[in-house]
């Protein structure tokens, strides 16, 4: 059946004029939701829209994913991933003191009972996502692109390594996370391509997945200038002020752009649009490397998370997509693409059917906060001024749900959930 789209009612001429900074999942989203909201919303983006991290992330609707990426025992084992160069976790050490504050902020995060009070904070998301995406989805006719609650499949390689994560498993369980153990043989029977390598798994029951996440970003950006959305190349470099408000935002090509409201959605290039408008962000980048190669005569029917080696497969309308790792450089140094073979060449050893020919790799810089929550603000200087952004390995999963929060923060309405843990001025 053709999807079809819901227009809204016409902006009215006397609408109050928003400006969204940021064209990737997450700024579609918060665009689409304030237009919902009967706002003029206009989208700046320095490129084309969707083409950050948003373009080639891993597809994965990771609801069931509320456990921060730093718990109690990371530290413990950095040092042995820093011995494999082409581990799960790298550095570029000339930037390593520029992270400093980040990293203290990262240890800091990963005592128990911080990571306790962060995950119960990620589900408060995580649990509604569904409700928010379904939504989006309907709004934007992309029933056909998403593949809804299929789970993803946990492969572990020896029984000790899946104890290694009870803890883990154990705090998505207390958050409401549904997942379900798997013998070797249900591993087996549920991907028999998979090499028969792992002892044992666990089905993350709610977990979904996009067909193409690019495809997604546009799709929801379509709908939005559908419903007389607006949309200019420009790349934001500081505001304009009246009587102490920021009202207009200024660009590289000289212009002004002005302004009710204006939301920050820059993803992890946010940090210094924020200072501008008077606030600090502690936010760094966590590089992620994939390669997306076709078919071939692979097949898989899920996401499957490698947890012994932290990278998933994918299964998208493309082809198969390999990644993860964490790569802890910043924002201007050149790819290292022997992460992207390195991950691949773990990939085949979990399905051998994957071939390389055909293949295109990636590299994007994931927007990531020290406790892995996301930064969904009001300012606490300017009354018209949000932020969006640090949505780290999460970014896909929390966008409508970040989209539907900014917009009841814009509007003054009552939040569904407590929005003190992701406030910009927390640390
Ligand atoms: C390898 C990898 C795998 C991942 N897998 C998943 C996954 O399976 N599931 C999941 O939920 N998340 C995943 N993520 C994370 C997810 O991709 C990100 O969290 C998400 O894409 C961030 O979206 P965003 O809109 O905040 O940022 P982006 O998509 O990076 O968009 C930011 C936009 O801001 C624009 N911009 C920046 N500065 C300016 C400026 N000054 N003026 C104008 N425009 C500007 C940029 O051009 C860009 O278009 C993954 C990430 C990586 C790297």
């Amino acid at each position: 059946m053709p999807q079809t789209t819901t227009k809204p009612d016409p902006t009215p001429s006397n609408a109050q004029k928003a400006v969204v900074i940021g064209a990737g999942i997450v700024g579609v989203n918060v665009a689409l939701a304030l237009q919902d909201k009967g706002y003029d919303v206009t989208i700046l983006d320095r490129g084309e829209p969707g083409m950050g991290a948003s373009f080639g992330n891993a597809g994965g609707l990771a609801v069931t994913e509320c456990a921060p990426i730093a718990m109690p025992g990371t530290l413990m084992n950095v040092p042995g991933w820093l011995m494999d160069p082409l581990g799960p976790l790298s550095v570029r050490w000339g930037y390593l003191p520029k992270m400093l504050p980040w990293l203290l902020r990262f240890v800091a995060a990963s005592s128990k009972s911080r990571v306790e009070q962060i995950a119960t904070e990620l589900a408060a998301i995580l649990n509604r996502a569904w409700d928010d995406y379904d939504h989006v989805i309907a709004t934007a006719g992309l029933g056909d692109a998403v593949s809804k609650k299929e789970g993803a499949m946990a492969v572990y390689r020896s029984e000790a390594s899946r104890r290694d994560d009870d803890y883990n498993i154990d705090l998505r369980r207390r958050n409401g996370v549904s997942l379900r153990d798997l013998t070797r043989d249900e591993v087996r029977d549920l991907e028999p391509d998979l090499a028969d390598i792992f002892s044992c798994g666990v089905m993350e029951e709610d977990w979904g997945r996009v067909m193409d996440p690019y495809k997604i970003v546009m799709g929801i950006y379509k709908c939005f200038l559908d419903r007389g959305g607006k949309f200019q190349t420009a790349e934001v470099t500081d505001f304009v002020y009246r009587d102490g408000k920021p009202r207009a935002a200024m660009t590289t090509s000289g212009d002004q752009i002005t302004f009710d409201q204006v939301v920050v959605a820059c993803g992890a290039w946010s940090k210094t649009l924020a200072k501008r408008l008077g606030s600090n962000a502690l936010l760094d980048t966590e590089r992620g490397y994939n390669t997306t190669v076709p078919y071939h005569d692979a097949k898989l029917s899920r996401m499957v998370i490698c947890a012994d080696d932290s990278f998933v497969l994918t299964p998208l309308e493309m082809g198969i997509r390999v990644g993860g790792a964490v790569e802890l450089g910043g924002l201007t140094a050149a790819p290292n693409y022997k992460r992207a073979k390195a991950l691949f060449a773990k990939g085949r050893e979990v399905l051998p059917k994957l071939k390389s020919e055909g293949g295109t790799e990636w590299m994007g810089f994931r927007p990531s906060m020290p406790n892995s929550k996301p930064v969904i603000s009001k300012s606490p200087v300017h009354q018209n001024v949000f932020f969006a952004f640090g949505h780290g390995h999460l970014g896909l999963t929390m966008a409508a749900t970040t989209g539907r929060l900014i917009s009841d923060l814009v509007t003054g309405s009552e939040t569904p959930i407590n929005m003190t843990p992701y406030r910009i001025n927390r640390f």
